[in-house]
């Protein structure tokens, strides 16, 4: 494994690593403070998380006496996502979330339970606001008024829909926990109203959300730790309470919050739910919480959360973990799968936790799992998708593998259909909040580039000037990324720019010069000027092979080049065994041999691979095996005793190394989100005094 540094001993870090430099050489400063010479010159200097010192009032971040937001997230619409970002947008839109309404029942506007002003009829849980979150802001990343528009009849109807006391939507959730209030699915309905108001500011919103936790924080303390999904998620309310004391200032609202968190589920003192979407969601509840108690024990228990979940069940590439519906003891190799709602519920919290900590290691995190798990997720036209992701998986059938994974019936075969009822509507949301948060807003009146991709981001910085930054780049295919700055006048501001963990020698030149500071992994490199139109910015962050040893999981490895993971190449044949033709259902079965260990360098494992940079633009959809825009080289040899198991499963790994007396051969690994079949965790090749023959009969 990779050596990622304890995230816990960096919260609350403020101080800043005091490097400063000069673009232009004028090394004209004695302290690190943060003043310049010139007009002309660049402050440059590398911090670990971003200050918390002024204010920025141009964004709504936190109002006291919440604790200062070190990241703000910008309105909807600031940011128009391009390059292959934009395409994944737009087959959503054209896939399977843009046309949903075709295809659930939950999704039919007639007779449904959140469109009626009275709140009766069908389908009122999760699966409509589920879908609607995302489609909404599908519709709004996008700039797309058809899906703006449809969105908005629904979103109409929920704001008709409120009582006086402040309930709203289906009424029979009022008392559906045994009398009791089933506060889940408004939880998500309230991140659907949250988006529409950032997107429009509409005046309605603000006013009804206030009413509903009223209504909220009418009921017994007891009520919030009523129900499974409800007790458990309800961080998911403070995040949005909080949201809505920024913007009003009500302060009831905190009192609320408070009492929520001491009545759900206890997340502060570990982890005490092993499901896998309510781990995804629930483990970063201390972290939002922390906010407003301000005791950096809450912030540190979101992150000891998440390393306990992962150093038991995450012992395997691609950003998720073992959670075939619960993880469970004995079931951690990487052929067990994670869910779908779980990929996209893990990445928006690493979105939050990006903003409240700081801490670039969770837009890492949040990288790792959009362009290695999420992809894969899906067919590549977005037009269906399973259950269960696994690091190792080579055929997705459509039988039965329980108990090896824990759900019984289809899990990883593709279906648009119901047969995967909650990632079906939930998915909806993982690509356009991650087109939300590229770029952020720092305290000190900054532009922080988050998450990269291609993207266009207009924000107001330092002393109100309106700046537009064009950001060009094919990462995380390409090392380069290229900001064009446009401005009416100049401004003086900081920019941020997130090196990731696995970038040890990013530079960057502004306007074609180098400037000259030494960056590190996990931390942001912070240029001050007075930036100028047509300033051009140029990122250079070098991809290096890297090999990860999982010795918790049979010493296997996996490969990484940069923030991508890499896996076989698998011959995928795709066969429909149901469905339409408009949406069918498809099985997807190997054509060529999966079974094979790495034979690497013992010396130097990332010296085994070659790395193959196709030539051209890459293709719109990066994600499917032949347009993979990279490809490695690497020697393997087949393990005869690995084999399927009776229901289809790859078999489990055996500890490496391992022997092989079959020929080496030359393979070809491409990125793992590329990969619909796969093997990630690869056993090594030996033939030393510790190799081992693989067992058969496992
Ligand atoms: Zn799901």
């Amino acid at each position: 494994m990779n050596a990622v540094p304890n995230p816990l001993t960096r919260f609350r870090e403020f101080v800043r690593v005091s490097i400063l430099a000069s673009v232009l050489g004028a090394a004209h400063f004695n302290s690190a403070s943060s003043c310049w010479a010139g007009p002309n010159e660049t402050v440059a200097k590398v911090v670990e998380t971003p200050p918390t010192s002024s204010t920025n009032s141009f964004y709504t971040g936190n109002r006291a006496p919440l604790l200062p937001s070190l990241l703000i997230k910008l309105p909807i619409g600031s940011i128009t996502p391009k390059g292959w970002l934009r395409h994944q947008l737009e087959l959503e839109a054209q896939g399977m979330i843009g046309r949903l309404s075709e295809i659930s029942k939950w999704c039919k506007f007639e007779g449904n339970a959140w469109a009626d002003p009275k709140g009766q009829g069908h389908s009122g849980w999760e699966e409509l606001p589920y879908w609607l979150k995302g489609y909404g802001d599908l519709g709004y990343v996008l700039n797309d008024e058809a899906i703006v528009k449809s969105a908005r009849k629904w979103i109409d109807a929920t704001l008709a829909s409120q009582e006086p006391d402040g309930w709203f939507g289906p009424r029979s959730l009022q008392s559906s926990l045994k009398g009791k209030p089933d506060l889940w699915p408004h939880m998500v309905m309230c991140n659907v109203l949250q988006s529409f108001y950032e997107a429009t500011g509409d005046q309605r919103v603000l006013p009804f959300l206030t009413k509903y936790f009223r209504w909220l924080n009418m009921q017994q303390s007891k009520n919030f730790g009523a129900g499974y999904w409800p007790r458990i998620r309800a961080g998911d309310s403070i995040e949005t309470i909080y949201w809505l004391y920024n913007r009003t200032g009500e302060s009831r609202l905190l009192d609320l919050a408070k009492r929520i968190h001491e009545n759900m589920q206890d997340w502060t003192t570990g982890v005490h739910d092993w499901h896998n979407v309510n781990l995804a969601q629930g483990f970063r509840e201390p972290g939002v919480y922390y906010q407003q108690d301000g005791d950096g024990k809450f912030l540190n228990a979101a992150g000891r959360n998440y390393d306990t979940v992962m150093d038991l069940y995450g012992q395997f590439p691609g950003g998720g973990f073992a959670g075939d519906e619960n993880c469970r003891p004995g079931f951690a190799d990487p052929r067990q799968g994670f869910e779908t709602c779980g990929i996209v519920e893990f990445m928006h919290s690493f979105e939050m936790l990006t903003k409240i900590s700081g801490n670039p290691l969770w837009a890492d995190r949040c990288e790792e799992l959009a362009f290695n798990s999420l992809p894969a997720a899906l067919t590549p036209d977005l037009k269906a998708l399973h259950y269960l992701t696994c690091p190792n998986q080579v055929q997705l059938d459509k039988n039965n593998k329980a108990p090896a994974i824990q759900n019984g019936g289809t899990m990883f075969s593709y279906s648009p259909h119901e047969v995967y009822r909650c990632c079906q509507h939930n998915v909806s949301h993982g690509w356009p909040y991650y087109a939300e948060e590229l770029w952020l807003a720092t305290s000190d009146r900054g532009l922080c580039a988050s998450l990269y991709a291609a993207s266009e981001v207009t924000a107001r910085v330092g002393e109100d000037a309106t700046v537009k930054i064009s950001e060009d780049t094919d990462y995380p295919f390409s090392d380069t990324v290229t900001m064009k700055l446009s401005a009416p006048r100049a401004a003086t501001f900081p920019l941020y720019l997130r090196i990731p963990r696995w970038c040890s020698d990013a530079s960057v030149k502004i306007n074609g010069k180098s400037v000259r500071i030494k960056t590190k992994p996990l931390s942001y490199l912070v240029l001050t000027r007075t930036w100028k139109n047509g300033d051009i910015i140029s990122l250079q962050m070098p991809k290096h092979i890297s090999v990860r040893r999982w010795q918790k999981n049979n010493n296997a490895v996996s490969v990484d080049y940069g923030p991508l993971t890499f896996s076989l190449k698998i011959g995928e044949e795709s066969r429909r065994y149901g469905g339409s033709d408009t949406w069918p259902e498809t099985e997807v079965f190997p054509t060529t041999p999966w079974n094979y260990g790495l034979v690497l360098d013992g010396k130097n494992p990332a010296r085994s691979f070659k790395v193959v940079n196709k030539s051209g633009p890459s293709s719109a959809q990066p994600f499917i095996p032949e347009a993979a825009p990279i490809e490695l080289r690497a020697k393997a040899k087949k393990i005869p005793a690995w084999k399927q198991d009776p229901l289809g499963l790859v078999g489990t790994l055996q500890p490496s190394p391992v022997t092989s007396d079959q020929p080496t051969e030359s393979v070809t690994l491409i990125p793992m989100g590329a990969a619909r079949l796969r093997i990630t965790a690869f056993p090594v090749i030996g033939n030393g005094k510790d190799a081992r023959e693989w067992r058969t009969g496992d």
